[in-house]
């Protein structure tokens, strides 16, 4: 039976005893807080390996997640590794590959394994697949608190139906996403701001849906300080957005530059102009760049989005959520016995080796602010087979970012041209 034809029931009347002197006993091994695609992909791992999980969401599932719903190959690399390429693939569309449409109109088109799923059918999935393995499901319980109880166990508070329910777990994962206020309860917030901010709606557009088999990036002038996408999707849904590097959204109207933009682009405009919308403007914040929050104090620990797990430049975070998910999962499961302090560094260490990708697409964000550099870049990289090459390769991640910002790496780029 899918997820979606599951009877209500579907995390209610767990009966747990509470933790008491007589009882000393954790409810669970962990408690997970977020049931987006990092949380899931803990909440699998750990009781694949025997844990017994609680995952926690303060929403209901099936529940919309507003975002480009683009997988790129860092996805489909965490999805195989969970065991799920496959079952995710058959509720996908798939594309083969990003096209980048630069200021003035020059393209590059880069193949990579690519698809786009809605959110509302890969997070039901993700939810599912954790539930099959032993994870217990709570919707609508909203995280309130986490105290430490004697250095052994945590007892975490929820906000359910307006009442305060609480739970007991030896440890605490934070997934939470852009809602870093669980993150800031627990002492590990850094910064509160979101790095930045990205608007979407849904089209259906039958006669241009069946051929179309690129995810499409456009630099754009109507967009200040940012980018928009072009996204096909299954039925013939197209996902249209725009998203700002930094915070230059602050500086303009989202709806007002999301129109700009459909009235400028040629393919943007086509596919509206016989387009039928389908869903309301939607945005939502982002966290970039491994950045504004530590990953863990004590027995807690965060992963995916709330620690800033998004591609800065790209936006794209499904696939660094899923990894980083994981991540989590193996050094609890394999340094849990040695302490909180031992899983604390070893996750920390583990989620710093990522750092200079993540540096590397800082950077790159801020050489698009000059839309020349960019207009020469794409139109060098359409007519040299070299400069496509490296694009190619860092987009499949075979190539370390951090490389682009050498000075040989210029030089070499420069001189082809
Ligand atoms: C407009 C837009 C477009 C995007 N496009 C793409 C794209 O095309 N491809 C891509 O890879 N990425 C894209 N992203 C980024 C992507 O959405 C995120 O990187 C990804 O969702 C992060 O996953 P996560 O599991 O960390 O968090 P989320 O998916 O946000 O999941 C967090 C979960 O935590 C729950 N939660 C939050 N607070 C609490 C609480 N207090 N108590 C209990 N539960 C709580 C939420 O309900 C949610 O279910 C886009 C983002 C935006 C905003």
């Amino acid at each position: 039976m899918g997820y979606f034809d599951r009877p209500a029931q579907q995390g209610d009347g767990i009966n747990i005893t509470p933790f008491t002197a007589l009882n000393p006993i954790p409810d669970f091994d962990i408690i997970i807080v977020g049931a987006g695609p990092a949380g899931c992909a803990a909440a699998r791992t750990l009781a694949q390996g025997g844990w017994r999980v609680g995952l926690f969401d303060k929403t209901q599932f099936p529940r919309e997640k507003t975002c480009g719903d683009a997988l790129i190959p860092d996805a489909h690399t965490a999805l195989e590794k969970l065991g799920l390429r496959e079952r995710v693939e058959q509720i996908s569309y798939p594309t083969t590959a990003l096209r980048l449409i630069s200021f003035n109109g020059s393209e590059v088109t880069v193949r990579g394994k690519t698809a786009s799923t809605p959110r509302i059918r890969l997070d039901g999935l993700l939810l599912e697949s954790a539930q099959e393995v032993g994870a217990i499901f709570y919707p609508s319980h909203d995280f309130q608190s986490a105290q430490d109880v004697d250095g052994s166990h945590y007892t975490v508070g929820f906000l359910k139906d307006k009442t305060t329910v609480t739970f007991t777990a030896t440890w605490v994962l934070l997934a939470t996403g852009a809602n870093v206020a669980p993150v800031e309860q627990v002492g590990l917030l850094d910064r509160a701001e979101p790095s930045s901010f990205a608007v979407r709606q849904y089209v259906r557009n039958p006669r241009l849906g069946k051929d179309f088999k690129e995810l499409v990036f456009i630099l754009d002038h109507t967009v200040r300080g940012g980018y928009g996408w072009v996204f096909p999707g299954p039925d013939d849904v197209f996902n249209i957005g725009v998203g700002y590097f930094g915070s230059t959204h602050k500086h303009g109207s989202l709806r007002h530059d999301f129109d700009a933009f459909v009235q400028s682009q040629p393919l943007v405009k086509d596919l509206m102009s016989d387009g039928e919308v389908v869903s309301p403007l939607r945005g939502a914040p982002l966290r970039t760049g491994l950045s504004g929050a530590r990953f863990a104090d004590g027995g807690i620990l965060a992963t995916g989005e709330c620690v800033g797990t998004t591609f800065p430049l790209t936006g794209e975070g499904i696939g660094k959520a899923l990894e980083t998910g994981v991540l989590a999962a193996e050094q609890l499961l394999a340094h849990a016995p040695q302490g909180r302090l031992a899983v604390a560094q070893a996750y920390t260490t583990s989620m710093m080796a990522l750092k200079p990708k993540f540096e590397a697409y800082r950077k790159a964000e801020l050489l698009l602010r000059w839309p020349w550099l960019t207009n020469l870049l794409v139109f060098k990289a359409s007519k040299n087979e070299y400069v496509r090459e490296r694009l190619e390769a860092l987009f499949n991640e075979r190539l370390d970012p951090s490389r682009l910002f050498r000075m040989r790496t210029w030089l070499k780029l420069f001189r082809l041209f």
